[in-house]
């Protein structure tokens, strides 16, 4: 385990936010739409997707709220009004690299900066991108596994 995965160990999940890429939805049949605060799934969609997977992980774990975002500045909005302590984030090495800058920039000299767990994706390209799922719900669960009850 990295320094940054203890880290984000230590963090309750309701004090956790879960960032993920749009791309990874299917493309050809997902029938979410992009609202303000990321991709809403309707509670209609019975498609068994990466993305809708690793949103009811989190959401099991009781995370305090999960963005599935078209954009960088989507997601820093978004954590921007949720003020999380810890971010487990799954985006292309692009978006995480200016989503990071920004998100720590975000706060201020008295705030603690969120821990930041990166995913990258395993194929880019914008479209139907794809993520190693094992490492996303690793990462996701990171203090809550096994015997162990979440911090
Ligand atoms: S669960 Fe997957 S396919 Fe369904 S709306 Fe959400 S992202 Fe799209």
């Amino acid at each position: 385990m990295s320094q940054l995965d203890d880290r984000l160990a230590g963090i309750p999940p309701t004090e956790r936010v879960l960032l993920l890429s749009h791309c990874l939805r299917p493309s050809q049949t997902c029938p979410g739409k992009l609202a303000k605060r990321g991709l809403v799934c309707p509670e209609s969609c019975t498609e068994d997707c990466v993305p809708g997977r690793l949103r009811r992980a989190a959401l099991a774990l009781g995370y305090k709220g999960v963005c599935i975002a078209s954009g960088g500045s989507m997601a820093i909005k978004f954590v921007a009004e949720q003020s999380p302590r810890g971010i487990v984030a799954v985006a292309c090495n692009k978006e995480l690299n200016e989503g990071i800058e920004a998100v720590l920039g975000l706060a201020t000299e008295s705030e603690e900066r969120p821990v930041i767990v990166v995913v990258p994706l395993t194929r880019d390209g914008c479209v139907d991108t794809e993520v190693d799922e094992a490492q996303a719900l690793a990462a996701i669960g990171l203090g809550c596994s096994g015997a162990n009850p979440c911090p």
